[in-house]
């Protein structure tokens, strides 16, 4: 299988779409994106955007499927956490963290919960879709926790009676506070952010991608 287009993987419709088309269109590149498709080409240049969701764009650059992905390091951290612990391929290059996407991963109780501190979780049961940041997070401060793996309604499982706490993106608080929760510890502060795969690329590509990074240091810049 070759493959002389540059591949870009991002967010097919979510939070991080519309930055992440804007930022390629600022950096000259022509192309119309329909939904529908997974592959968008641009064409003045030998790129294809694949257009992915979130979770799947790690993966899709340590298995060098793609060449470069846009995705949070929320979400990249979490795939190269689980992947090592599964023996994955999980190597990549942060090329740049981008000024977009910025969240926090927060550790949220209930109102009610008497919190004294990270010891008060010991052994509590917590809900989250980032079990290995998690993981990471209490493992390095000593503390057991209980996992309740949700991918989605996260913040309602301790009203649910499912878990004692959370562990979730945070952004305004207006839905921990529907649902009489407390943020109580970040553990992780987030932006999206430009990845490569690790596998070596052809020197035309390689030279692609130094020229769509410099032209991505001059938009960042001319923002600042
Ligand atoms: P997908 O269908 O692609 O899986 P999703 O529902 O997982 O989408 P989104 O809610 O669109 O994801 O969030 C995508 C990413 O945007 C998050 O992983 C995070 O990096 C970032 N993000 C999350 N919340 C916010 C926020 N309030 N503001 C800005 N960026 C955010
Ligand atoms: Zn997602």
């Amino acid at each position: 299988m070759t493959n002389n287009r540059l591949r870009i993987a991002v967010q097919k419709s979510g939070r991080l779409s519309k930055e992440s088309h804007l930022l390629l269109r600022r950096c000259g590149l022509k192309f119309n994106v329909d939904e529908r498709r997974l592959i968008t080409r641009v064409d003045n240049l030998p790129i294809d955007i694949l257009q992915v969701r979130d979770d799947d764009i790690p993966g899709l650059v340590m298995d060098g499927v793609v060449d470069l992905g846009i995705v949070g390091e929320n979400v990249l951290e979490e795939v190269e956490l689980e992947r090592q612990a599964a023996n994955k391929a999980c190597q990549y290059q942060k090329l740049k963290p981008l000024d977009f996407g910025r969240c926090k991963l927060s550790i949220a109780l209930p109102e009610e919960f008497d919190y004294q501190g990270l010891a008060s979780l010991q052994n509590k049961r917590i809900a989250t879709t980032y079990p290995y940041l998690l993981k990471r997070y209490l493992q390095e401060r000593d503390i057991e926790f209980q996992e309740c793996l949700l991918k989605g309604s996260v913040e309602v499982a301790p009203r649910a009676g499912l878990a004692d706490g959370i562990c979730d993106l945070v952004s305004t608080g207006a839905t921990l506070e529907a649902n009489g929760l407390v943020e109580t510890q970040v553990i992780f502060e987030s932006q999206s952010a430009i990845v490569q795969s690790a596998v070596t690329q052809s020197d035309e590509k390689q030279a692609l991608i130094d020229k769509l990074m410099s032209r991505i240091n001059g938009v960042i810049k001319a923002r600042e």
